[in-house]
């Protein structure tokens, strides 16, 4: 146990509660029932558990959101952290200032990407980091003289964050509900998603009929007017949706053909998710233009995200338009130097302890051992790769028709697996479970089992 945990604090969670209920605007929260609840405090976390204000411990099947990905309570990130804070906290990177962290993991994410991404622009979060990458997108393609180069493919149920732009990228209906969307800059595809394919389409004919929609799509809108296509290579909060053999390739090839950029979204399947740095080219066969990472680049540490860009496109964004031109994006901590040494310290821990191998290891037997749970009576799919894997739960496993919403069964099962001691992410009727990738195999079975236990405590409910 570190030594801040070693000497507890006292919390006065009733307190806290109202100040947070006060004050404290949540991301993602319905306040008509966070009023009446209030809200849990996590106040400890080591290694694979969290601990609330009463001293409850649980298993993090979550890693946070996707992201403590080497695990919580690392005192050598907060020291790396803490060291570079005392040295210098901050200062600008505009011009031709620099630190020494922001330049080092420059690098290193130069060495660990595919062998043509060797330019990193950073920001704060996976959100903003789309953002900046769309806007460098419509940059190149006017400085290249295509300015009707502008639209966007993406796709239904796509998660890519919450800025105005990234939110418009999203294609999670609910997700915009009464909220505005730049339509004009953003086309949304089917998405990719096995389970639900058509009835009596094999994966390799599902496979066919989504490039078709690509290339129709194309047609219809001209390759004169879209400038990129963005995916997540496993949808990630749409669902742990799988795409079919082949998929992100193929797509990729009719973008290539159409001079339509391809950018990867890795800000959930990059750093180790799915057993290596960079899930693109190592899993999926796809060079993309652009990967954009956050999330388990710093494991939460510390607020990060980055775009890696390809030599090609770096050509072009690296000249100047015109006489005393600049390329004028970039935020105040654009590759702030406390985040960038928690995440090289971060990265340094995930090569020490070989933790990709880890996941390669693990992340096939958690599948197996998840896959067992289908006995369930809801339990209509389990999917995902490695660290990154969901149950969808249904009424009727053959027709997959669905449990109505106030069934609730996503947040019950999870409500369940929680008085267990375990946290998974419910997610409407589907339960996410993308932990630490420092599980072994007797936490896997640990897991399995209190999902066994709380599916068998929910279904008994639903009668
Ligand atoms: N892209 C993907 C694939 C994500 O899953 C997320 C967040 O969950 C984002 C982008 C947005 O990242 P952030 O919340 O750091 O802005």
């Amino acid at each position: 146990m570190n030594e801040i945990l070693k000497a507890p604090r006292a919390y006065d969670t009733e307190v806290l509660w109202q100040k947070d209920k006060d004050h404290f605007i949540h991301p993602f929260t319905d306040f008509s029932v966070f009023h009446e609840q209030g809200c849990d405090l996590i106040t400890g976390s080591e290694g694979i558990h969290v601990e609330d204000s009463h001293g409850n411990r649980f298993i993090d099947g979550i890693a946070g959101l996707w992201c403590v990905n080497v695990g919580h309570g690392r005192s050598e990130i907060a020291q790396a952290m803490a060291e570079q804070a005392t040295r210098m906290a901050y200062f600008s990177t505009f011009n031709n200032l620099s630190n020494a962290p922001a330049a080092e993991l420059a690098a290193k994410l130069a060495e660990l990407a595919p062998a043509h991404l060797n330019h990193v622009f950073y920001s704060c979060g996976g959100s903003a980091a789309n953002d900046a990458t769309i806007r460098l997108v419509h940059y190149y393609f006017n400085r290249l003289g295509k300015p009707n180069k502008k639209r966007i493919l993406s796709r239904r149920n796509a998660y890519h964050g919450t800025t105005y732009l990234a939110a418009s990228l999203t294609g999670i209906e609910s997700n915009n509900w009464d909220f505005d969307t730049l339509d004009h800059l953003v086309t949304h595809l089917s998405e990719a998603n096995c389970y639900r394919r058509p009835e009596g389409m094999s994966e390799s004919e599902y496979c066919d009929h989504l490039v078709k929609e690509l290339e129709d799509t194309i047609e219809r809108i001209g390759a004169d007017n879209i400038a990129a296509f963005i995916a997540e290579p496993i949808m990630g909060a749409g669902g742990v949706l799988m795409a079919p053999k082949g998929y992100h390739k193929r797509m990729q090839a009719v973008c290539r053909a159409h001079d339509i950029l391809y950018i990867a979204d890795e800000v959930v399947t990059g750093f180790g998710r799915l057993g290596h740095f960079f899930a693109s080219e190592a899993m999926f066969d796809t060079q993309p233009d652009i990967i954009n990472v956050a999330k388990g680049l710093s494991s939460g540490y510390a607020p990060l995200g980055a775009t890696l860009i390809s030599d090609e496109l770096y050509e072009v964004l690296g000249t100047p338009q015109r006489k005393g031109g600049v390329l004028s994006t970039g935020f105040t901590y654009s590759g702030h130097p406390v985040s960038c040494a928690a995440a090289l310290k971060n990265i340094e821990i995930m090569q020490r302890e070989s933790i990709c191998d880890n996941v390669r290891e693990v992340g096939p037997y958690l599948e197996e051992r998840l896959k067992t749970l289908a006995h369930h009576a809801t339990v209509g799919d389990v999917r995902g790769s490695h660290f990154m894997l969901c149950i969808e739960n249904v009424a009727d496993k053959t027709t997959k028709k669905l449990l109505p919403v106030e069934a609730r069964v996503g947040d019950r099962i999870a409500f369940e697996a929680q008085q267990r001691g375990l946290i998974v992410r419910p997610v409407g009727h589907l339960n996410i479970v993308s932990p630490p990738l420092i599980w072994d195999r007797g936490v896997v079975d640990r897991v399995v089992e209190t999902l066994d236990e709380s599916l068998a405590a929910t279904t008994a409910t639903l009668k």
